[in-house]
């Protein structure tokens, strides 16, 4: 009589534990440490957060590894990640983790799709610009990464480039005070999420490109690149990052089957603070 009380106890247990922390994996803190807080308070998650030197042997019980790593990425950690994402985890890149510095690493932008040609802005090369105002918008508003728990506080006219679409006014979000990334080059397809839409002061040039924000599988796994991050400022824009479905979509993966089975056992149970919506693209 009690069976079904029990499978549903061992099934809830199951479907929490999979809820594993999340690894930061840094070399200036103070931002990762908003990024921390913010798992912690909004999404419940607890975050540890290291340098690359101190990389846990294995990272597969992650449920998704975020890598903020400024200056030279080490060898060690470039085939960890790799290894992670290969084997089916989920590496979240921020801001300068695709960066110029990353060029010398022998497979970082092979692995990641990305080329950063030399070269003059004008004519296609690789551009860092701090202390600016830029603007992202969403480019793929059916998908979950860009919709759950997400509501952009503005509208902004864009054309995408990629979509050859008409101008449009899209939603997204302001930063100041920031640094933008320009002309980075996708070598492989993958999923758009973000552009980024520039004005350049010196020149009063605008640059519309479809680069702020994608994800793109690799081997069993997943990859997620952001480009907003050059302060901690900018993580106070966590939830329209898309964090939340980001780490959400991650847990969807994983207790598919477990919530399944919940929801056959019992229509009554409801998991408090995980909004998992039916038909979200998973790509
Ligand atoms: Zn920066």
């Amino acid at each position: 009589m009690h069976k079904p009380l029990t499978a549903l106890a061992i099934l809830l247990a199951a479907a929490f534990a999979l809820r594993a922390d999340v690894l930061i994996v840094a070399d200036e803190f103070p931002a990762m440490q908003v990024v921390a807080a913010k798992l912690k308070a909004e999404e419940k998650i607890d975050a540890k957060l290291v340098s690359q030197n101190e990389l846990p042997a294995d990272l597969s019980p992650f449920t998704a590894v975020i890598v903020y790593i400024h200056g030279a990425l080490s060898e060690i950690a470039e085939n960890a990640f790799i290894d992670y994402t290969r084997a089916g985890g989920k590496l979240v890149l921020l801001h300068h983790s695709i960066s110029s510095g990353k060029r010398k690493n022998a497979y970082w932008f092979g692995f990641l799709g990305i080329s950063l040609p030399e070269g003059e802005m004008a004519s296609g090369g690789y551009k860092w610009i701090a202390g600016v105002t830029w603007d992202l918008v969403n480019l793929n508003p059916n998908h979950f990464i860009m919709t759950n728990r997400v509501h952009y506080p503005v509208r902004i006219v864009y054309s995408s480039a990629s979509a050859a679409s008409e101008r449009a006014s899209l939603p997204g979000f302001t930063l100041e005070h920031s640094e933008v990334y320009l002309n980075h080059v996708h070598t492989e397809s993958r999923t758009l999420l973000m552009g980024l839409k520039f004005t350049d002061p010196s020149t009063g040039t605008v640059y519309l490109q479809d680069r702020a924000g994608w994800i793109k599988p690799a081997g069993k796994g997943t990859l997620i690149y952001l480009m907003p991050g050059h302060t901690p400022k900018d993580f106070e824009n966590f939830r329209l990052m898309g964090f939340d479905g980001i780490l959400v979509l991650d847990l969807k993966q994983k207790t598919a089957g477990s919530l399944a089975a919940l929801t056959r056992l019992s229509r009554r149970v409801t998991r408090p603070g995980v909004s998992l919506p039916s038909g979200a693209d998973a790509e």
